[in-house]
């Protein structure tokens, strides 16, 4: 007798909640039976790698498996794993999330310098910086004081690997820290930048888009956990069990710069 128990993918979407699936290339773990084995697969149609985090659990063993497969970009039909109904045990469970990178393979660049996440011309007050007290404890995290669908610019190149900007404002904050509209772009090196509490229907990218650093990616707003108009930027590596915040140094002038608390900057 052979069961499976398949659960919905959960789309690595930190640090605001579960995101949508994009409509046109969609990441897949599925299973086929043929004979006594079943095997499972990954398909990954994107320009970058993913992570599938495996969970299995077989009924007359006391341990449940744990596995982290990175695919490779473009790779389909990839076996992750395969099960002998006749040689190993006979209710075997299986669930997965999928992660947008390669959890085995990121190493910040610490040389790189980002660039401020707004136009030329532009200056804005920092209100939260490094582990500020209000909501960034334990994270390099940045907040910028700005109006409203101020032009939010990538900070540095990457494929945008998560859109959302269908949360509307919501007035009063801390009770919506999930509803904040984000877009989320993929270095080089494998490190994430998240830019946070962008207007309702303010992204002007897609999943899958490549941007350059500089290009406009969204208009800023005050969704989410956010009690005035801001943008908060923050950039992490994903290891298979941890979350990695990662201090960033900007292009002030040609000179790299730690921003700071009460801080104000343009370039
Ligand atoms: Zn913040």
């Amino acid at each position: 007798m052979f069961r499976l128990l398949l659960l919905l993918p959960f789309l690595w979407s930190f640090p605001s909640g579960n995101g949508d699936i994009g409509m046109v290339k969609v990441e897949k773990v599925y299973h086929q039976t043929q004979g006594e084995w079943t095997r499972v697969y990954a398909d990954n149609p994107n320009s970058y790698p993913i992570t599938v985090r495996l969970y299995c659990y077989y009924e007359d063993a006391t341990e449940a498996i744990r596995e982290y497969r990175v695919i490779a970009p473009y790779t389909f039909k990839k076996e992750i794993l395969k099960h002998s109904h006749r040689l190993q045990a006979t209710r075997f469970h299986y669930d997965f999330r999928i992660i947008r990178g390669d959890v085995y393979n990121s190493h910040h660049d610490d040389s790189y310098m980002y660039q401020l996440p707004y136009l030329s011309g532009c200056s804005f007050r920092v209100s939260q910086g490094y582990f500020g007290g209000y909501s960034h404890q334990g994270r390099y995290a940045l907040d910028f004081v700005m109006p409203r669908n101020t032009h939010v610019c990538a900070m540095r190149e990457g494929v945008v690997i998560k859109v959302e900007d269908h949360y509307k404002e919501v007035r009063g904050w801390g009770h919506v820290p999930r509803m904040g509209n984000n877009i989320t772009i993929l270095h080089s090196d494998n490190t994430i930048a998240t830019y946070l509490h962008l207007n309702h229907k303010g992204s002007m990218v897609k999943e899958g888009d490549y941007v350059f650093r500089g290009q406009e990616i969204a208009l800023s707003g005050n969704t989410g956990w956010s009690m005035n108009p801001h943008l908060h930027v923050e950039v992490f590596r994903l290891e298979p069990a941890a979350y990695v915040s990662i201090p960033t140094q900007f292009d002030i002038g040609g000179v790299p710069t730690t921003l700071r608390d009460e801080g104000r900057y343009g370039w």
